[in-house]
């Protein structure tokens, strides 16, 4: 039996909670292999260590030095030197870290040595050998994580260990330059190892006790989800349920390897179980979770017997195309076509080009756009064994005096996506909740 444990930044945040760390992995010999974030947050208003790292990057892009913010790394990491009792020579290796952040003028290189250094902390602690990512997450040059190559690599350079410490959140390119995955990567890092060393499980230990039903911060103390599916967790961490980076289960769904998320603080409870759906068990629920996310817009076009118009979408999505811009959903009516697009990517005069564009590529009856649009996740996988789900869901929406400005129905019928205005985000949140929780 062989598990991975990545503990996140709260886990990591303090000598401390460090400690509990060491006990945890003591209480089962399986837990052997350990992938780090950097220090998180110790209480509320203190600020993440990879945080203090991104503002040292601009520091150095403005006067070459790291100035202000790396001395409060140095800070933080000194005082787990002390809590800790460490003894290897904890002021070269952040002199040395700092003179090469300054050397580097890499946003990525910079934030990435949080985890590094807690990497390097945690190995010394534990008396285990550490293996640095960027020997063994590797990066195409797009920046896309080559998932054979760091398969690879992690398995040959952990093989014959029977326990080491990988920091999380980077890797290199092929040039051997650092790059990190977006926020709260760890999850992916430890993801890889996983696979790599062909865990019986993936142990991913975090603040809360496991899946919440939605967003706590919405709702007050929200249902305990036990076991959800990787594709229900795929759904609800993309919509922003970010206990677990949505990306996570890509290295170990091919291999089944179970993911279980559970608390430090806690951890003698449950938590909650990611499973492949061969080992998923339907336990009656209509719906697993509900997970969303503010400021989309909404690019609507209507054009009488659109559908008849062979090429109509595939223009639409090239000028998309042009102009670099993804999209989240595109539902779809007789005569109509939306595209729901974040609206990060539509500043600087991008939404009004790409609408002219549309105008002249299609020649539609109408184009508007709507904006400041939230979008809600309705997840799960009893949504179709169950008749009158969508009744009862717009019901309990309209109830609550909130009107939908868009539908969109997956044909897994995984999920139900529903679109309101901004404003309208929490309160419909918690009617969908009320209405299938309560
Ligand atoms: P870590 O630093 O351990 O990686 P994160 O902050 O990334 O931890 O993720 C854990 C946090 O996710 C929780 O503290 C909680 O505030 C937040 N969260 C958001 N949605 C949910 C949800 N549906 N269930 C549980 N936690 C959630
Ligand atoms: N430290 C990184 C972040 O704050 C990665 C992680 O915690 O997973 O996003
Ligand atoms: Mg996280």
């Amino acid at each position: 039996m062989i598990k991975v444990c990545k503990f996140g930044g709260t886990s990591l945040a303090d000598g401390t909670t460090m400690r509990r760390v060491a006990e945890i992995l003591s209480a089962d010999p399986t837990r052997r292999y350990v992938v780090v974030s950097a220090p998180g947050k110790r209480y509320g208003g203190d600020v993440k260590i990879t945080d203090l790292l991104y503002e040292c990057h601009r520091s150095v892009e403005k006067c070459g030095k790291a100035g202000e913010a790396f001395e409060k790394v140095k800070e933080r990491f000194r005082g787990i030197a002390f809590e800790l009792g460490l003894t290897f020579d904890v002021e070269a290796l952040l002199a040395r870290t700092e003179e090469e952040i300054e050397h580097e003028r890499s946003e990525e290189f910079t934030a990435s040595r949080g985890e590094y250094l807690m990497g390097r902390f945690m190995a010394a602690f534990l008396e285990l050998p550490f293996v640095d990512a960027c020997d063994i997450v590797r990066f195409s040059s797009g920046g896309k994580l080559d998932d054979g190559k760091s398969f690879a690599l992690t398995a040959a350079a952990l093989k014959g260990k029977k326990g080491a410490v990988v920091p999380g959140f980077y890797g290199a390119d092929r040039t051997g330059r650092i790059h990190t995955f977006t926020r709260g990567g760890s999850d992916v890092s430890g993801a890889i190892v996983a696979r790599a060393v062909g865990a019986d499980l993936y142990e991913n230990w975090t603040d809360v006790s496991g899946f919440l039903a939605c967003d706590p911060r919405i709702v007050d103390d929200p249902a305990h989800i036990r076991s959800l599916s990787y594709k229900e967790l795929r759904e609800l961490s993309y919509m922003g349920a970010n206990v677990l980076h949505s990306e996570s289960i890509f290295p170990v769904r091919e291999a089944d390897i179970p993911i279980r998320i559970k608390n430090t603080f806690r951890p003698e409870e449950a938590g909650t179980d990611i499973l492949p759906m061969s080992r998923y068990r339907y336990d009656g629920r209509i719906v697993t979770g509900i997970a969303g996310k503010k400021n989309f817009a909404v690019v609507y076009v209507e054009k009488s017997l659109m559908n008849s118009e062979i090429g109509f979408a595939r223009r639409i999505l090239s000028v998309l195309e042009r102009y670099h811009v993804s999209f989240e959903h595109m539902p779809s009516g007789i005569d109509t076509i939306s595209f729901v697009i974040d609206e990060e990517q539509l500043k600087g005069g991008t939404l009004e080009k790409i609408t002219e564009d549309i105008k002249a590529a299609v020649r539609p009856d109408q184009l508007r756009v709507f904006d400041d649009i939230a979008l809600i996740a309705v997840v799960g996988h009893g949504m179709s064994r169950n008749v009158g789900t969508s009744a009862r869901l717009f019901d309990a929406i309209a109830r609550a005096g909130v009107n939908v400005r868009m539908i969109d129905q997956g044909s897994s019928e995984l999920n139900i996506i529903v679109g309101v205005d901004n404003e309208n985000y929490e309160r419909t949140v918690r009617a969908v909740y009320e209405e299938f929780f309560r």
